[in-house]
């Protein structure tokens, strides 16, 4: 950035003025907000430099990208942070993740480009998780009081950010009043006599048989067995039941009519266990009373699966399923980066996704991510990566079409593995753990040492992966094809290390990216592609410039060329 060091000045300066009145926390979130608008605000600096000579910086994406214009859509193709609530941002110093803390970080949010918020459950529920729900009209008391959730949305709202409820409808806790009804019945219940459903209608909303069975629990001091796949705490929902799905249809209404603009649906391969039809069926019921409630509702939908079974589950017309496959430590994008996978496959896989998805559901949104709260940590995949493979992984995942999703903290590249605790630590807002607004870990959680610095160390380098990733995404709002687009494999330039691609919109500017994703600087002939090229927006890991002069490309090791199409 050429004015770091009069902008740094301004941050210092604006920092003694705020610091009696802001925690740390808040000064950290400005500073990013003001390093992120203060860099939009500069004047423009030739975005239409094709063929000419790059301007002299350290980093050349910081100068050539920030004349590009922010393209705000009210669609579903958005770019959405998860975020796990009890550790992202403690407003009450009791260690807890909460809404009002997230309220508090909201300019950092938005300066990061993101548009919607995944939030994991707010329900009431004894674990930290809350993947087990007491109640499905409540918010947790440790995450704050309905009032503070009114509040977050609307100030969510007011920024133009989404917000999307995670609902748990395989199961619910144990000690969920339904549930607790049921056993009560059956605990009283002569063993000669059969239930009766007028008497004790949450009978009928879990799965009970006498009979033990495969996936079932025994209920304690009973004959009876309920089903129960996860955890003997997470009894399973009879979603067939007209009165469960009564609730359910009140729940939505609950929510939606608070202005909650859709939900992620947990565990959706679960509902009915082994039966892909029922799965589809309930999840045509969820999106027809969704869409009922409120048409511009958007439902995405936890199937952790193969493409052929997401694809299977997008005949029900839900909006989105998350793109499994191309997630995890062994999915398309780690395999592509660490070199068990070409660069050629990666764009194969996209278009192979984008047809078997397109056909079972014209109107899908794909939802790629990289990591989630059950995933181990991106920044563990790679031991001896510095920061690059990383960034370049992201990218990946950042580039494909679809309404894309990055979990929390990811943006640092913070470490976590192994047990669920450690994929789930408290957000490094800063190496000083006394930050306001700072969360305790997990209990349970490991010891983790984190390979990349805090966010506050990071905003002050240019090269950090949290830098990049305010870039990607900067680049991902600017040309909305790149969301919006379906992918068309550029196969004279695609080979092991380069991946090529056209992405086509009928709406928007088509575009052409052309990635180098290994460590070799490389050059590439684009003039079989088109003859009207321009380098419209430019990524690089280090301080080697992109360059596009007489229709050839050069690529320095990790970087990313966006390239558009002149006018006929
Ligand atoms: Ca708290």
């Amino acid at each position: 950035m050429a004015n770091q060091t009069d902008t740094n000045s301004g941050f210092d300066a604006l920092g003694e003025r705020v610091s009696h009145a802001f925690s740390k926390l808040i000064y950290v979130v400005l500073c990013v907000l003001l390093c992120v608008l203060g860099y939009v605000a500069k004047p423009s600096a030739g975005s239409e430099a094709s063929g000419e000579t790059m301007p002299a910086s350290s980093v050349q994406m910081l100068e050539y990208n920030k004349g590009l214009e922010q393209v705000a859509r009210d669609d579903d193709y958005r770019t959405t942070y998860e975020i796990f609530v009890s550790s992202f941002c403690d407003s009450d110093a009791d260690g807890i993740g909460d809404l009002n803390g997230i309220r508090n970080t909201l300019d950092y949010i938005s300066a990061m480009g993101f548009d919607q918020l995944w939030l994991t459950p707010v329900h009431p529920s004894a674990t930290y998780h809350k993947y087990d729900v007491d109640d499905y009209l409540k918010i947790d008391p440790a995450f704050g009081s309905m009032e503070d959730y009114e509040a977050l949305l609307e100030d969510c709202h007011a920024r133009g950010i989404r917000v999307l409820m995670d609902l748990v409808l395989n199961h619910t806790s144990d000690t969920h009043p339904w549930f607790r009804a049921a056993t009560d019945y059956l605990r009283e219940l002569p063993n000669d006599w059969e239930p009766d459903v007028e008497y004790c209608p949450y009978f009928d909303y879990y799965h009970f048989s006498r009979t033990p069975q495969d996936g079932y629990v025994q209920l304690e001091g009973t004959n009876w067995y309920y089903e129960a796949r996860f955890w003997s705490e997470m009894p399973d929902l009879n979603l067939n039941s007209e009165a469960v799905r009564k609730e359910i249809r009140n729940v939505l209404q609950f929510w939606l009519d608070k202005g909650v603009d859709g939900f992620r649906l947990d565990a959706v391969t679960s509902y009915a266990t082994g039966s892909p039809q029922e799965n589809v069926e309930f999840l045509s019921f969820l999106t027809k009373t969704c869409k009922g409630i409120d048409p511009d509702c958007y439902l995405v939908g936890e199937a952790w699966t193969d493409r052929s079974s997401i694809a299977t589950l997008y005949t029900s017309g839900i909006d989105s399923l998350f793109d499994f496959p191309f997630a995890d430590s062994g999915g398309i994008i780690a395999q592509t980066m660490n070199g068990s996978r070409s660069a050629y496959d990666y764009v194969r896989e996209m278009v192979d996704a984008e047809a078997a998805y397109r056909g079972a559901n014209p109107d899908y949104v794909d939802a790629p991510f990289y990591t989630n709260h059950d995933t181990s940590r991106s920044a563990s995949f790679y031991s001896s990566d510095e920061g690059p493979v990383t960034k370049m992984a992201y990218a990946l995942s950042l580039f494909m079409p679809g309404d894309s999703f990055v979990y929390y903290g990811e943006e640092l590249g913070m470490e976590g593995a192994g047990k669920d605790e450690n994929k789930r630590g408290p957000m490094y807002w800063s190496d000083n753990a006394q930050t306001e607004g700072m969360c305790s870990a997990p209990s349970n959680m490991d010891e983790v040492q984190m390979k990349f610095p805090s966010l506050e160390a990071q905003t002050k380098d240019d090269l950090s992966l949290w830098r990049w990733f305010a870039e990607v995404i900067r680049v991902r709002k600017a040309f909305p094809a790149i969301a919006r687009g379906t992918t068309e494999m550029v196969d004279g330039v695609c080979d092991e290390g380069v991946a090529a691609f056209i992405r086509r919109s009928a709406d928007d500017q088509d575009v052409l990216v052309v990635m180098n994703l290994r460590g070799q600087a490389t050059e590439k002939d684009l003039s079989t592609v088109a003859d009207n090229l321009s380098l419209a927006a430019v990524l690089g890991t280090n301080d080697e410039s992109i360059s596009y002069n007489q229709g050839k490309l050069n690529l320095p090791a990790y970087s990313i060329a966006v390239l558009t199409f002149g006018k006929e």
